[in-house]
């Protein structure tokens, strides 16, 4: 039986739009020493918009956003959602894709219209032998911005830049972690390692994971858990591994992937990091009066 006082630790966490998936959940919520935190969609979110495009190839800039939009509308990634809201807003049509094969924490091939079209980052570029030019040839393209490439018909056909800034609460989540036990903070991200930098500049981040596929975030993970019970937070599929993985799995679940949220132990419901230092101090309460 779970003792009482771990059941109203838990009906208060869910009172503040935390679930908690039982007792065991709970009481590691009050031990957890180590954070590792994905980027986007979970420090980031909210404001996520595209802000210059490089067309590479012969297509105009209108219809290269329309074809990648178009893909884009089987993903739920929050730079898919900035890129079909750039394509709406400039009253593009979309249409249906079809063939469409997702690579979590790299992006999406399909066919657009009988084209075959890629979206998503180098690696994904290099797997399906779609050569791109370096950072430094891609003019106009800011070095800190989270990038997605786009190729058609087999050849590049724009690099998309994003600014995906700090969620508002993002930083004042992770100081206010931080003075509830969580000694160390390392970020784990898909995007590369400028962005993931420049992003994390003046916050209590103590180390940098970049350019990890879901195997090597779930590898940072395991390695974390050396320096004691790991809570990771993260929103997407490829954070599904590392979630369950760690000590203590937390998703976004408001706008987060399925996936995620069935991975792992807690999931938040309100779109925010807030509510996560008072969880920990509910659970803490809870299980000192529990022992
Ligand atoms: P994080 O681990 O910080 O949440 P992701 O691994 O989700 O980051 O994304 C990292 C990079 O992978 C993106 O900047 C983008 O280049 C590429 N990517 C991943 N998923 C998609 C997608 N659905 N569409 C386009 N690009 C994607
Ligand atoms: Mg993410």
């Amino acid at each position: 039986a779970v003792p009482v006082a771990l059941v109203s630790g838990l009906s208060r966490a869910a009172g503040i739009g935390v679930l908690i998936k039982g007792g065991g959940a709970l009481e590691m919520l009050a031990k957890v020493r180590v954070l590792v935190v994905d980027k986007t969609g979970t420090l980031t979110h909210g404001a996520t918009r595209l802000t210059s495009a490089r067309i590479l190839g012969g297509l105009d800039e209108g219809e290269v956003l329309g074809l990648a939009a178009s893909l884009e509308q089987a993903s739920g990634h929050p730079l898919a959602r900035a890129l079909i809201e750039e394509a709406v807003r400039r009253g593009l049509t979309l249409s249906q894709p079809e063939a469409v094969e997702e690579t979590p924490g790299e992006g999406l091939t399909g066919l657009v219209e009988g084209r075959p079209v890629i979206v998503g980052g180098a690696h994904l570029m290099r797997m399906h032998g779609v050569p791109f030019p370096s950072r430094d040839e891609a003019a106009g393209i800011p070095a800190v911005a989270a990038t997605v490439l786009v190729a058609v018909d087999g050849a590049a056909a724009a690099v998309l830049a994003f600014a995906d800034p700090l969620r508002a609460d993002g930083g004042n989540a992770l100081l206010e972690l931080r003075a509830c036990g969580i000694e160390r903070v390392v970020l784990a991200t898909g995007d590369r390692r400028a962005v993931a930098e420049a992003l994390v500049a003046g916050l209590p981040v103590d180390a940098v994971a970049a350019d990890l596929d879901p195997t090597a975030k779930t590898d940072t993970v395991t390695a974390a858990r050396r320096l004691g019970p790991v809570m990771m937070v993260g929103d997407g599929v490829n954070d599904a591994p590392a979630l369950a993985a760690a000590d203590l799995g937390v998703a976004l679940g408001a706008r987060g992937a399925a996936a995620a949220a069935e991975a792992a132990d807690i999931v938040l419901l309100v779109d925010s990091l807030a509510p996560l230092p008072r969880a920990i101090r509910i659970a803490k309460r809870a299980r000192a009066i529990a022992l």
